[in-house]
């Protein structure tokens, strides 16, 4: 592959970008002191920056190339579609060959009966709509006072207003009037800092009965739905106990509630399974679709609705819409998309091959004396850092030096991986192949020894009390 050559200095692209940019969940006034690192190409799982470093992504961007990057297919049926159809709306009774195409894709790739799609542009907008769409329904079903919405502590559902409600993270909340009213959360199902003396079994149990606590503390005929990500992702990738789901699926059955599996990273592929709910078992009502849509070559997401709240939503004009709901060139590239991962059976691939593979490898980083526990799904995987492997326990510094510590280490071993306080998460495209997670895996041993030595020369190495 080509350096690409033709643009300007680094120095100058990071200067007019500071100057001018202001970048998502960012203090841009150190960013502008550091200078952003600029990607200027990619290709399968490889990005090259401005000064023609090579660095494994084993974030698939944001959760989202699962398709991997650099496919002309994609590329093609964009500007196909931009030929012929750039845009039209979907509002006033119209409609396209895209959106139509794509609508009925998902409503066979889709478990259960979720045969319909409401089109947004991302999860925070499709998430925005499932809150609409719940509310909606229980008015319609002539239970007005159905309005709250149960979510949990440290999930994310995106950042509007309505999506970083539903979402938990304290962070967010703090700025600005979050959450809005009609939204409450309960615990997540995280073990191993949360789990005390407690098996994972019972704790997961134990996790799963807030949602009946809460129902009973609110009243059934209060609440609207219960929200919640299969799997944690930007919570640090929390693989939930094996108790929890079938708990909660029992609860939501016996409760006269809704449930939305917000699938914006477990979708498509990240599981090993299409959706995290096959992977789990689970029958929403609502899942919230996006990122690995597209593999993120254009920007879209919806919400798949069952058969039973479509008719009931249906029956009058719901108020609700997005000027690019269905985008025609999001949909023909999302529809491209979804036919590679089909035709190359990467989904299976990843479910009896490279998941497999990748997990044996990821869980020898458990030895690693840094490392207190490795979880992985599919091709979604976290480990915990810590200063003693003989207790679950945080560092005594403040949740994030350790793991921002590490994760420095990984972005100057051209490895990009993330970090959630002080875990270890990746979610690489799903078309990894062996070879390239040999060289995750070394890059990912030589970063945490790297880090550890640095944890220990800077006095981190201490667990709190
Ligand atoms: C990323 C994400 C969202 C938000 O999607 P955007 O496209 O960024 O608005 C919602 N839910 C989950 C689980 C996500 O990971």
């Amino acid at each position: 592959m080509n350096k690409i050559t033709n643009h300007m200095p680094t120095a100058e692209l990071q200067a007019l970008d500071a100057a001018h940019h202001m970048h998502p969940f960012t203090a841009n006034a150190d960013l502008a002191k550091r200078g952003a690192r600029i990607i200027t190409q990619a290709d399968g799982v490889t990005l090259t920056d401005s000064e023609g470093e090579k660095i494994l992504d084993a974030m698939a961007g944001l959760w989202c190339v699962n398709i991997g990057y650099g496919r002309d297919e994609l590329a093609d049926a964009a500007a196909r579609q931009m030929k012929e159809l750039p845009y039209y709306n979907t509002f006033f009774m119209s409609s396209h060959v895209p959106a139509i195409a794509l609508a009925d894709k998902l409503a066979d790739l889709a478990p259960g009966d979720l045969n319909h799609v409401f089109f947004a542009s991302g999860g925070s907008e499709a998430n925005d709509t499932n809150i609409r769409l719940v509310r909606r329904y229980w008015d319609l079903m002539g239970k007005p006072g159905k309005k709250t919405i149960i979510s949990r502590k440290n999930a994310y559902h995106g950042t509007s207003m309505g999506a970083a409600s539903l979402g938990g993270m304290q962070g967010m909340h703090a700025q600005g009037g979050m959450p809005i009213p009609d939204i409450v959360h309960i615990g997540q199902p995280y073990w191993y800092l949360e789990g005390g003396d407690m098996s994972p079994e019972d704790f997961g149990l134990m996790r799963a009965h807030e949602l009946e606590a809460k129902i009973d503390e609110l009243g059934e005929d209060r609440v609207a739905a219960f929200i919640a990500e299969p799997i944690q992702g930007a919570g640090g990738v929390i693989i939930p106990p094996d108790s929890y789901w079938p708990e909660i699926s029992r609860i939501c059955a016996e409760r006269d509630i809704l449930l939305i599996a917000d699938e914006v990273i477990t979708g498509f592929g990240r599981t090993g399974e299409w959706f995290g709910t096959e992977y789990y078992g689970l029958a929403p009502d609502i899942m919230t679709i996006a990122k690995g849509l597209s593999s993120g070559y254009a920007p879209i997401g919806g919400s798949m609705v069952s058969d039973k709240v479509a008719a009931v939503i249906g029956r009058d004009e719901f108020t609700h819409g997005y000027t690019y709901s269905g985008h025609p060139v999001a949909a023909a590239v999302a529809l491209e998309n979804l036919r590679l991962l089909e035709e190359e059976k990467i989904v299976e691939t990843v479910r009896n091959d490279t998941g497999p593979y990748l997990a044996d490898k990821w869980h020898q980083l458990a030895d690693h004396p840094f490392v207190g526990e490795t979880t992985i799904v599919g091709m979604m995987a976290s480990l915990a850092l810590t200063a003693d492997k003989s207790v679950r326990k945080p560092f005594k510094s403040d949740a994030g030096t350790v793991g921002f510590m590490t994760r420095e280490r990984c972005f100057g071993n051209n490895l990009i991986m993330r970090h959630v306080a002080d875990r270890m998460i990746i979610a690489p495209p799903l078309v990894m192949t062996r070879a390239d997670i040999d060289t995750l895996f070394e890059r990912a041993v030589m970063s945490l020894d790297q880090a550890f030595e640095d944890v220990k020369e800077a006095g981190l190495l201490e667990t709190a009390d």
